[in-house]
């Protein structure tokens, strides 16, 4: 059984999106943002910008080197003297101008977003530019509650701390929510009052780039600054430049450790949002229609599974198996998949040819693997020939120690195993090297706790499998990353430094 196609012909509607993101494409093509403005790189070298669901490239983005990120951190550098100087609620009113500003160009950027990424507009671009506005606000609002704490020790002294911004944070996106992504480091680093210099995912860096077009029309010159590029060069260059002192890394467990060596270096904190294997668990008494959907939610189909917090390892108890994985299996045909700009498309494209041929090439893996069945999907969708288009996949009878089970695919993917025993499952959930996001699916209160006590994940569900959202503190452990965001608590700890203050009050 697959998930349903849209073979159908491009409309006058959908034609005409098409051509309007390509004009905005291009125009943003080659740019990068410091200074208070859009401008031209200084970097000759072009990387291409693929159109993900018609395999046709869409625009250019700069290979930035040296000049650019030079430039970029003196902006950087200027703008966090100014920046870092106003009073902080002046800074919380700039955010929120901002915040508006962005929320009057959802729609705009959401639909740049679905051109490049794949990602559906309608059921994800849509709603992560939302949330985008909505982190964006939520941090505007804390700036005043970066409150240190104080303690009299004896009669005449009194020590206090106080929470001082850092400087230019160095910011470093992947591609597979990049709205989110940016306000997830933006917002944070600007509340704490640093500035910000940010590069884009490769792959997805043209709504970044009309963000920060956007964010200068708001904000004083030189506090949101942004480059274009490889990680490799663009990337490492930030990390290594004096004058950054935090590195905010989101994307795969080997580059973050790759950020940490850069960091070690300078000694400069780094918060990182890495990879995820996903435990899923059905407990024998669980809501099997609430169970089935909750599945199904966790496998962000509206992202082609490319979540890192996707639920992709789903061990159901063998009362309960075949229930679950039937309802599982009538429910998938219900999400069309499509052009992303389509109106009637829930799943998008993968991002491009190499992660979609990484996908097959686990497919194959199963496929090749004794005792392992396909239930569903391992195929392209019929009647999308163009385009990186995938059907989900749920896959049993693989072996826990297989790459099928242990790798992070990062496509709509997932693995499906019985259980019996209760200590086993939760021994194998956590017999992986990450510790992103796990959920259970149980009605016994005491169960929902135990695993909650021993499940090794920073990001944990009962009975549904949402994403991370404004005031919902998010991360992992393990090999899935350190540090937090999204909270108040992250803001202050990943964005600020103390300074420890004592004051000698005796009068001789
Ligand atoms: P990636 O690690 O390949 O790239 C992420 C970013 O790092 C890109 O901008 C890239 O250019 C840059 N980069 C690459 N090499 C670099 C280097 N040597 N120095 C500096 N920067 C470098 O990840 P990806 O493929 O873009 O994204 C997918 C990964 O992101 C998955 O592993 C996913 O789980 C993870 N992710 C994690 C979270 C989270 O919050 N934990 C959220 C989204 C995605």
């Amino acid at each position: 059984m697959i998930a349903s196609p849209i073979p159908k012909p491009v409309s006058d509607e959908l034609q005409t999106r098409i051509t309007s993101q390509a004009e905005a494409a291009r125009r943003l093509s080659n740019k990068v943002v410091y200074g208070g403005r859009l401008r031209d790189a200084r970097a000759r070298e072009q990387i291409d910008v693929e159109n993900p669901a018609t395999e046709e490239t869409i625009g250019t983005i700069a290979a930035c080197g040296r000049e650019d990120v030079e430039a970029a951190a003196s902006s950087a550098q200027e703008g966090f003297l100014t920046w870092s100087r106003l009073p902080v609620r002046e800074r919380g009113r700039f955010m929120l101008r901002a915040a508006d500003h962005l929320e009057g160009h959802i729609e705009e950027i959401a639909r740049l977003a679905a051109f490049e990424t794949g990602n559906a507009l309608a059921t994800q671009c849509r709603g992560e530019a939302r949330t985008m506005v909505d982190i964006l606000r939520y941090y505007g609002g804390l700036v005043a509650e970066i409150l240190g704490t104080s303690q009299v020790t004896e009669a005449d002294r009194m020590m206090f701390t106080r929470r001082e911004p850092l400087g230019i944070v160095g910011a470093i996106i992947p591609w597979n929510a990049p709205l989110m992504q940016t306000t997830n480091k933006v917002a944070p680093a600007l509340a704490a009052g640093n500035s910000i210099l940010l590069k884009s995912a490769e792959l997805a860096p043209l709504a970044v780039t009309r963000i920060f077009e956007l964010l200068q029309d708001v904000l004083p010159p030189g506090v949101a600054n942004l480059v274009t590029g490889t990680g490799e060069e663009a990337g490492r260059l930030i990390c290594e430049h004096p004058l950054v002192r935090k590195i905010t890394f989101t994307g795969s467990s080997a580059v973050g450790s790759r950020i940490l060596h850069y960091a070690a270096d300078k000694i400069v904190p780094v918060t990182a949002e890495l990879g995820g294997k996903n435990p899923c668990i059905v407990m024998a008494d669980a809501n099997i229609d609430k169970a089935a959907r909750g599945i199904l939610q966790g496998l962000r189909l509206q992202r082609q599974g490319q979540s890192c917090s996707a639920g992709t390892r789903i061990y159901i108890h063998d009362s309960l198996f075949d229930a679950v994985i039937g309802r599982v299996l009538e429910l998938i045909p219900d999400f069309r998949i499509g052009d992303p700009l389509d109106e009637e498309t829930q799943v998008g494209s993968i991002i491009s040819r190499k992660q979609f041929e990484r996908v097959n090439s686990y497919i194959e893996m199963a496929r090749e693997t004794p005792g392992a069945r396909i239930l569903c999907g391992g195929t392209r969708p019929e009647g999308l020939d163009r385009g990186y288009f995938f059907t989900t996949t749920l896959i049993e009878g693989v072996p826990a120690n297989s790459p099928v089970c242990r790798d992070e695919i990062f496509g709509p993917v997932a693995t499906v195993a019985r259980w019996t025993d209760f200590d086993a499952v939760i021994a194998e959930a956590n017999d992986s090297q990450y510790g992103l996001a796990a959920t259970i699916f149980t009605e016994n209160l005491p169960a929902a706790f135990d695993f909650i006590a021993r499940i090794e994940a920073g990001f944990i569900q009962v009975n549904q499998f949402a994403v991370a959202e404004a005031n919902i503190e998010y991360g992992g452990t393990k090999m899935s990353g350190m540090g937090r965001e999204l909270s108040l608590a992250s803001m202050i700890q990943h964005f600020t430094w103390s300074k420890t203050v004592i004051v000698n009050t005796s009068k001789n």
